[in-house]
């Protein structure tokens, strides 16, 4: 017998007439035979409305509370599918992340899942019940609280039941066709991609393509879990995240795609005095104060003993919490002054065998050029070149680099209005 997974992001969730479209699927897929296990995101919005809710009272709500609060969301929405399920006439069931066996790492806010284990889900399913699973959540052992695994939490928790319970593929249902070569709702042509590998998907994630969560990629990688990312509002054949088929191997370059990102935020610190040590001693200030550093940046043009800048970029809502680290360094290091920017967004060319010499970055930086996009901070890798512009640049930028390296298709990508996490 076959076990699927299948996850449904919030947008296909978003309202109940959803959700019974949802449900009918579900029953659809139980009834050719398979055992179905589902992972419901939280309806449309309601992550960001609860947010909004508790910052009501305070800029910075208690995290254990606001755990307690955000997954609610999904024991939400998993409820009332299973109530819509068991109104089609089969049996269902609906656990929150706890009930189901997913246990984390204690941090509020970002837990990791630390281990699955599906027993309750598996008698449940011997029932001959389709289970349900709250997304985006699990419970930590010592503290005995209720964790949340970060935004877009979701797609991990059912890779991780996939893996859990060895299923044969984790389904990802979302409001677009699949993995597009970029953003559909910014690149009318973007091109629908088959396959794609964890390699490949992971950079993408990285570099901002939300679709699927990061985490969720390289959770799958580690277990090898096929994903197949398809839409919920039809029926097209979407794509196949997995592992390389070509083991033919080439040198020649292959472009997977532009990747964008507008979470982050630029934190400058200006007149560093330049001798070993300082600038490690402010990437540690940010580090301790939870920093996820995306990029960082030092230009010494003059040799040491002179004054040199050095800029972060890491997510928005750590932004502020790294400026007030870097300012309680000041007197030990003794900088002129820290900066904070948020106004910002990133811009990548996800593929491989870019490489300096390769006529790839020159052309990057003449398309942004002729796209009137001013360039703040680049970096290249070998697995792309990045962009840090401004926010309201960054849809031109992704634009003209798709049309630049030859990504355009001649079809429009069909795009649901509605939006979730
Ligand atoms: P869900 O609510 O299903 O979790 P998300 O909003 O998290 O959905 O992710 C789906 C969205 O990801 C799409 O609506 C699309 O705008 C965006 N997206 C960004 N990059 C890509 C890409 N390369 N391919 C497909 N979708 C992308
Ligand atoms: N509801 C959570 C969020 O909005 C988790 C998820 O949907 O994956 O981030
Ligand atoms: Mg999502």
């Amino acid at each position: 017998m076959v076990l699927i997974v299948q996850k449904y992001g919030g947008s296909s969730v978003a309202g109940t007439d959803r959700i019974r479209h949802v449900a009918e699927r579900v029953v659809a897929t139980h009834r050719e035979g398979h055992d179905v296990v589902v992972v419901l995101s939280a309806m449309g919005d309601t992550t960001d409305e609860l947010l909004d809710l508790a910052r009501q009272f305070t800029p910075l709500p208690n995290p254990r509370e606001l755990d307690v609060l955000c997954t609610a969301g999904e024991r939400i929405s998993n409820a009332l599918a299973a109530i819509a399920i068991r109104a089609l006439g089969e049996r269902a069931c609906s656990l929150s992340g706890p009930q189901a066996g997913v246990f984390t790492t204690a941090e509020y806010g970002n837990a990791q899942i630390v281990e699955v284990s599906p027993q309750r889900i598996r008698r449940e399913l011997d029932r001959g019940a389709i289970v349900l699973v709250a997304g985006f959540q699990g419970l930590n052992r010592d503290t005995d609280d209720i964790t949340t695994l970060g935004r877009g939490g979701s797609d991990t928790t059912a890779i991780a039941l996939a893996a859990a319970l060895k299923a044969d593929v984790c389904e990802i249902y979302t409001d677009v066709d699949g993995v597009y070569s970029a953003d559909p709702r910014i690149v009318p042509n973007a091109a629908l991609l088959d396959h794609i590998t964890y390699e490949a998907m992971q950079e993408m994630a990285a570099a901002g393509s939300k679709v699927l969560a990061l985490r969720s990629v390289e959770y799958a990688r580690r277990c090898g879990v096929p994903i197949h990312v398809r839409s919920s509002f039809g029926d097209k054949p979407g794509t196949l995240v997995s592992a390389s088929t070509d083991h033919l191997g080439t040198e020649q370059s292959t472009i997977t795609g532009v990747a964008h990102d507008l979470s982050g935020a630029k934190v400058t610190v200006t007149g560093v005095p330049n001798h070993p040590g300082t600038v490690g001693r402010l990437v540690r200030a940010v580090a301790d104060a939870g920093g996820e550093i995306d990029m960082v940046v030092q230009n010494a043009v003059r040799p040491a003993g002179g004054r040199t800048d050095v800029t972060f970029v890491l997510p928005r809502e750590g932004a502020l919490v790294a400026l007030a680290a870097l300012r309680e360094t000041h007197a030990e290091i003794g900088f002129e002054e820290v900066s904070h920017d948020a106004d910002v967004g990133k811009v990548s060319v996800i593929g491989t065998g870019m490489r300096a010499g390769s006529g790839a970055t020159a052309t990057f930086c003449e398309t942004l050029a002729a796209a009137g996009v001013n360039v703040e901070i680049m970096s290249m890798s070998e697995i792309g070149i990045s962009v840090l512009c401004r926010s309201g640049q960054v849809a031109d930028a992704v634009r003209a680099l798709h049309t630049a390296f030859d990504l355009d298709t001649t079809e429009a990508a069909p795009v649901h209005a509605v939006t979730g996490r």
